[in-house]
């Protein structure tokens, strides 16, 4: 009986991104017990998107035979302090109130974030970032996000944007990214970007791009995944790349880790899974050239959880949901 009172209740944790939802069942130490995974409908209607997350829901629990206390939602979008998606380019939405009608028709407490934000928690909870009060994290996947942790409170900002590290500027007037600015780390280091330097690079070297544009079939396809590939062939163009892509993550690190002093850089998402050798080279660079008192104690690793950090972590913020209530 004393070890039944001692158990912390289980919650659910949703990741939706612009294709799929998946819905997990998580336990008080982060771990995964059941995830349901779906692609999403591709009218993305929110009634349509917030069925699914309800039958995902139930799947879960009917599988594992358990009850679940709150859910977490992370979802691709920015979202304000009341739960409502105030606007999603993947999704289309615009003020949807997820929080209000998930409630309303699961019965729990449920809470919204970003889901980047989402996938951050989970990794200061359960991953590399455990333990740590001051740390940042940084996806590098398609898009460049991230969160940053300080004094053990995960910076929100005014209007709960903060924490968006894939838009910092690292060239003046440089690439074009996709948010207004121009030159943000994401336009040198996200997938699509990459992506579009190797496209460049072959234009220009068509001879020492043949390797990568064998690999991908025409220009078009070259993709970050390709420039992967190649890179392990030991493939020149594809090194070069590779090179300069960890000289502009590392540029992005080091203005990260003078503006908030973390003890720990988590570096995840597919461009880190795809190249890891990349946490070397922004471990080497960042050491030389942030601020000395900045690097201290400074440690640089990968992410732990992979692709499930984002239902980990927005289960994780149903977690401190419950422990908060009275
Ligand atoms: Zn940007």
């Amino acid at each position: 009986m004393v070890q039944k009172k001692m158990d912390k209740p289980l919650t659910l944790g949703v990741d939706i991104g612009g294709t799929k939802v998946n819905v997990g069942l998580v336990d008080a130490a982060g771990r995964l017990l059941f995830v349901h995974k779906s692609l999403i409908h591709a009218t993305k209607e929110p009634e349509m998107l917030i069925a699914d997350i309800v039958a995902g829901v139930e799947v879960c629990l009917s599988k594992t035979g358990q009850e679940a206390k709150a859910l977490g939602i992370g979802v691709a979008a920015q979202v304000d302090l009341k739960g409502v998606v105030r606007g999603s380019p993947n999704l289309g939405w615009r003020n949807v109130p997820l929080k209000k009608k998930l409630e309303k028709q699961l019965g729990l407490p449920v809470v919204v974030t970003n889901d980047v934000r989402a996938a951050t928690w989970g990794e200061w909870r359960y991953g590399s970032g455990r333990g740590v009060d001051d740390l940042a994290v940084l996806f590098v996947g398609t898009g460049v996000g991230g969160g940053v942790i300080s004094g053990g409170k995960v910076l929100s900002g005014c209007t709960n944007s903060g924490g968006e590290l894939g838009h910092i500027t690292i060239i003046s007037d440089g690439r074009k990214c996709r948010c207004p600015n121009k030159g943000c780390l994401e336009a040198y280091v996200g997938g699509w970007a990459i992506a579009e330097r190797a496209q460049e690079a072959i234009r220009t070297l068509s001879n020492e791009g043949r390797r990568l544009l064998s690999l991908a079939g025409s220009i078009k396809q070259v993709t970050a995944v390709t420039v992967s590939q190649a890179y392990r062939e030991g493939d020149l163009l594809a090194r070069l790349l590779v090179e300069e892509t960890g000289r502009y993550l590392a540029a992005g690190v080091v203005s990260i880790v003078n503006a908030f002093n973390p003890c720990l850089v988590v570096l995840g998402g597919g461009v880190i899974e795809g190249i890891p050798e990349l946490i070397q080279m922004v471990k080497d660079i960042t050491r030389n050239r942030a601020l000395e008192a900045a690097v201290e104690k400074l440690e640089i690793v990968k992410a732990a959880l992979g692709g499930d950090a984002g239902v980990i972590g927005a289960a994780a913020l149903a977690q401190d949901l419950v422990d908060k209530a009275p």
